[in-house]
């Protein structure tokens, strides 16, 4: 339509020239058929004498394509219903389809969350599957221990003077070289450190523990975990030694704590606090003034008196509570001291003394054990040794040791979180075995564990915490 109209206007702009010559018209009629219509100037006339009529041929034309063109748009409006292109019955097609598309893209977006959900369900799994196995594995590693030398762990001996035990240092010692067995950190001496570093002894491997609980004395079946009581304030309590008297006497009751911070080169105050509330809030209610220096983590108390060794030498004290002063002193005869057979920790931890059920310990070395732990059953008044085992345990290469009933337990590492009680010594049989009770240093540098017979627990100083654990005695599993 919009064609015609250019053209009919095109025509009247043109009629002038039109005037001059032939010209051709071509339109539809009503039923749709092309129309020609053809003009040609007269050679009498110099124009038609009358107008053209209305509705001619032009006219007639436009009409026609009107006509159709409203016979479409009614078709497009919907004002027929049958075989039209993009009709409503398509429309209400696509429309269909479109619900079955968005509820199929509902049910796929359904079941991607539910697969991510099964997905996170199995990771969850997989994470406790994955510490059941660290927990089973820790409890049951016998399988995994390589095997044993049979000296150097599985073979212990009484005191004989044995010379198999020659293999258990590297180098000889001679009498008061005490220097032979320093390794590259004793320069620490100098700044009035008693630590000293030395190898770690690694030994995961703990063994199936027993299910037979103990009413008294027995083997060490297990091991708890370390219950925080306090942590220290400054570098002064890196490592030390706390202890209660298991057969307290007066002035001082069994619930008294005592403490002694051991970082220094003169080591004398003793800190009691009158329980052990007092003793986690750092609140002491007497300081001693010993009136000799304390070599190293190895002090005990019982019966009312502490025990040390005196720094720098092989000779053990007690200390009485009571009247404050020294009441005994005895040279630990041929004892290494001062760095000549510590612990694998080293500060100076030559002399250890325990208690236990049957009395007062000290565990040592040497030159004659070669480095060997020598165990002694002390007099606990005039500190003479009533007798002494040899173990054949290195003792430089564990962590520290504690009795219980009569058998010394050696700790194989420190520092590692998850390491075992790895040795047991009877003094009964005179017999040694080695054993694997899962044991943890919580915070990986354990300078002091020994054992208290009143309250049947591991007294422990480990890293700046002061800790303790509970034990289980009991009848081991047999192997
Ligand atoms: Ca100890």
């Amino acid at each position: 339509m919009f064609l015609l109209l250019c053209v009919c206007l095109s025509a009247a702009l043109l009629d002038s020239d039109a005037q001059d010559r032939a010209s051709l018209w071509r339109a539809n009629d009503r039923s749709g058929r092309c129309q020609y219509t053809f003009t040609v100037p007269s050679p009498s006339e110099a124009s038609c004498p009358q107008p053209a009529p209305a509705g001619g041929p032009e006219m007639e034309g436009l009409k026609a394509r009107l006509s159709l063109l409203e016979v479409l748009v009614a078709r497009l409006t919907g004002g027929e219903t049958t075989g039209v292109p993009g009709g409503p019955a398509s429309q209400t097609g696509l429309q269909e389809a479109l619900a079955v598309a968005v509820g199929e893209r509902s049910l796929l977006q359904g079941e991607k969350e539910r697969l991510e959900r099964e997905v996170e369900a199995m990771q969850r799994r997989v994470e406790d599957i994955s510490r059941e196995t660290e927990r089973l594995r820790s409890r049951c590693p016998s399988q995994m221990l390589p095997p044993k030398p049979p000296l150097q762990d599985g073979s212990m001996r009484p005191s004989s003077g044995s010379s198999v035990l020659s293999h258990l240092v590297s180098r000889p010692v001679s009498q008061g070289d005490s220097g032979s067995l320093r390794d590259p950190s004793w320069e620490f001496s100098s700044q009035g450190f008693q630590e000293l570093k030395a190898e770690v002894t690694e030994v995961p491997a703990p063994s199936p523990e027993s299910s037979v609980d103990s009413t008294g004395c027995g083997e060490l079946v297990s091991v708890g975990e370390p219950v925080l009581h306090r942590r220290t304030d400054t570098i002064a309590g890196k490592y030390g030694v706390w202890m209660q008297d298991p057969e307290a006497s007066a002035p001082y009751g069994p619930e008294m704590v005592w403490r002694i911070d051991t970082v220094g080169s003169e080591v004398r105050q003793l800190f009691g606090y009158e329980d052990m509330q007092q003793f986690s809030r750092g609140f002491p209610s007497k300081v001693l003034l010993l009136p000799e220096p304390v070599e190293s983590t190895g002090a005990t108390l019982f019966r009312g008196s502490l025990y040390y060794q005196r720094r720098r030498s092989r000779t053990i004290l007690r200390y009485d509570l009571a009247s404050e002063s020294i009441a005994a002193r005895r040279d630990l005869p041929h004892a290494g001291f001062h760095g000549q057979f510590p612990y694998s920790w080293g500060g100076y931890t030559d002399v250890d003394l325990g208690v236990d059920e049957q009395g007062l310990w000290a565990v040592y070395s040497t030159n004659k054990a070669k480095g060997a732990i020598v165990l002694s059953l002390l007099d606990p008044h005039s500190l003479e040794v009533r007798r002494s085992w040899e173990t054949g345990i290195r003792k430089n290469s564990v962590a520290n040791a504690f009795m219980i009933c009569g058998r010394l337990y050696t700790v194989a590492s420190y520092t590692s979180p998850n390491t075992t009680v790895n040795h047991a010594y009877d003094t009964a049989s005179g017999q040694g075995k080695a054993v694997a009770v899962p044991f943890k240093n919580k915070y990986r540098y354990n300078s002091m564990i020994d054992y208290n017979p009143a309250q049947r627990k591991l007294f422990a100083w480990d890293n700046f915490h002061i800790v303790s654990y509970d034990v289980r005695l009991g009848r081991p599993q047999a192997n």
